[in-house]
């Protein structure tokens, strides 16, 4: 029983105005299962806290969706190849495309 989470009381700083929401959550997330505009969540014993920043697995299905691909050149909703092959599911969007999908937010 050590690894209880500790509770810090909030700044208020941190109460007044919303966080910006990240443009990814649009999207249903394919690793946790959050769905479109709910944060991801991690498990942490039996509790489910929120994450902070998206899933990867959900960063890289909203770029897919939302972004053409500046390096391999495909159109919004195709997966990401490098000269036809597919790319592995560790890094399954070229780094760009994040980049493009950020821009297409914006
Ligand atoms: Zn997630
Ligand atoms: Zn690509």
């Amino acid at each position: 029983m050590t690894d209880r989470p500790r509770q810090a009381p909030m700044p208020a700083s941190l109460r007044q105005g919303r966080p910006p929401r990240h443009p990814a959550l649009t999207v249903r997330c394919p690793h946790c299962q959050a769905a479109p505009d709910m944060r991801c969540t991690t498990r942490a014993g039996r509790a489910r806290i929120q994450r902070l920043d998206p899933c990867p697995a959900r960063l890289a299905d909203w770029a897919q969706t939302t972004a053409v691909c500046p390096h391999c050149q495909v159109a919004p909703g195709t997966p990401c190849h490098d000269s036809g092959i597919q790319r592995p599911d560790s890094s399954p969007v070229h780094a760009q495309r994040y980049t493009e999908a950020t821009e297409t937010a914006a």
